[in-house]
């Protein structure tokens, strides 16, 4: 066996924060434990930030204006600027979906990983955390390839819920090469598994588990010349989908909620991201170069995009709203992880929760719950009862859609105007509570 090191040089702060998985929980959550005061070392299996990030794109749709908008006041604003100075398109609308941006996936994750660096967090990419060190309900170390040992006093487990490629078989329709390249980077590991917490798993509609991701994206080159120009110009291209191929669209296994809805089945729906971002889980490539301007299309991701997608939800950890992890002490979690949660903006708000959250836990400070006057709050608490109170976890919720956003305007926390949101996070006592450095 290797011998194990310690390789990483920490600075002086009393506190040190391990976050591991850098999609855009993991990275919200190492901004937010820096800027409250900690060393803070972000460790990513693969050689690259984002993770899902890297493929999506759609952000303040809908309700997700209303949460971008608290994110900044509640002092996450360089994550949400990040993501605004590298959008393509802003304020465009799609079926179901009003005032989107879409930022260049090409684009942000080096845009992000400079917002990380400026705030001193130490990232360690083409590091996969294989175990963790425990004793009792506190974890010591984590382990990565190669032996490598980090010790920390608190532990964020940002890891997603997708792959490993074991799972996209037996769930999906196999590995489909998605960006997250388990084959070349190994699975994903959960450090809530890894300490033995028992962790949950979400559902399609038919019961069975994991739930497809629902987007692809299409090499823009490969668009016929008036589409690839229409999709560069307005952002969007609806493509009336032929009669025969509709029943194809399999809205039931989509992990995104707020797409499986009739509009997805009738027309295909490309947004510009920096590819065309196609709303379809995956579609066989032959039936796709019969639609009109199609003739030619070629999948950028995944790669097998012609007949599958990654699986997500597999591995939900148990959390509360202040998002520890129950039944350890110096565990917190986010993103897909903390819940049955969909969307960059909601992995966002859990990074930036639990990162927060890790650095009170260091100082013995009370952790931060959001209250229920914002959306932010409520999203969190709301999901977290909904996990509680269902024996099968079949919905996925987001800002942006679906049971979640219709549940925003019943309550009125669905604004877009931004005075207004800003009044409500001062009248909660929560302005830029992100930004404030606690040691
Ligand atoms: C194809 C696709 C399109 C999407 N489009 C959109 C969209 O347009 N808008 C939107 O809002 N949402 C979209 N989503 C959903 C959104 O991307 C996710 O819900 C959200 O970004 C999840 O973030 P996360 O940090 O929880 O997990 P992930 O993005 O899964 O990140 C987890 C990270 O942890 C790393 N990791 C895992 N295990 C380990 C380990 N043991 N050690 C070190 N690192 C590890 C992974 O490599 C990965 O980088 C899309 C998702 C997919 C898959």
């Amino acid at each position: 066996m290797k011998k194990a090191k310690a390789f990483v040089n920490w600075g002086k702060s009393v506190v040190k924060v391990v976050v591991v998985g850098g999609g855009w929980s993991g990275c919200a959550a190492a901004w937010a434990a820096a800027k409250a005061g900690a060393d803070v070392v972000l460790l990513e299996r693969t050689d690259l930030l984002l993770g899902t990030g890297l493929v999506g794109g759609i952000f303040r749709n809908n309700g997700r204006y209303t949460a971008a908008e608290e994110i900044i006041a509640l002092g996450g604003g360089a994550i949400i600027h990040g993501m605004d100075s590298v959008a393509r398109h802003k304020n465009i609308s799609f079926p179901g979906h009003e005032h989107a941006s879409l930022y260049d996936v090409t684009l942000i994750e080096s845009v992000i990983k400079s917002i990380l660096l400026q705030q001193g967090v130490t990232i360690r990419t083409q590091t996969r955390v294989t175990d963790v060190i425990r004793y009792g309900r506190k974890i010591y170390q984590v382990m990565a390839d190669g032996g490598e040992v980090i010790t920390g006093e608190v532990f964020i487990d940002a890891t997603g819920t997708a792959g490993p490629m074991g799972n996209c078989l037996t769930y999906g329709n196999g590995c489909a090469m998605c960006v997250l390249r388990c084959p070349s980077y190994g699975p994903r590991v959960s450090l809530t598994a890894r300490a033995q917490v028992k962790e949950r798993m979400g559902q399609k509609a038919d019961g069975s588990f994991g739930a497809m991701s629902g987007s692809c994206k299409l090499q823009k080159d490969s668009l016929a010349p008036d589409v690839r120009a229409e999709l560069e110009k307005s952002g969007v291209v609806l493509l009336p989908m032929p009669e025969r191929l509709r029943e194809k669209i399999a809205l039931g296994k989509k992990a995104c909620t707020q797409y499986a809805i009739p509009e997805y089945q009738a027309t295909l729906v490309l947004l510009d991201t920096g590819h065309a971002k196609m709303m379809t889980s995956y579609f066989d490539l032959a039936d796709l170069r019969t639609i009109p301007g199609l003739e030619l299309a070629r999948f950028a991701d995944p790669y097998a995009g012609g007949r599958g997608n990654s699986v997500r939800y597999l591995g939900i950890a148990p959390c509360d709203n202040t998002l520890k992890v129950t039944g350890m002490d110096n565990l917190f979690c986010s993103g897909e992880k903390s819940g049955i949660m969909v969307g960059h903006s909601e992995a966002i708000l859990t990074g930036l929760l639990s990162g927060h959250n890790a650095v009170r836990h260091c100082l013995d400070m009370e952790y931060l719950e959001l209250p229920r006057t914002l959306a932010a709050g409520d999203y969190i608490a709301y999901v977290h009862e909904k996990m509680d109170q269902l024996q099968s976890l079949t919905v996925r919720y987001t800002f942006s859609g679906a049971e979640y956003f219709m549940r925003m305007k019943e309550l009125s926390l669905y604004t877009t105007d931004r005075e207004a949101i800003e009044t409500r996070v001062a009248q909660a006592g929560m302005t830029g509570i992100f930004s404030k450095c606690l040691i």
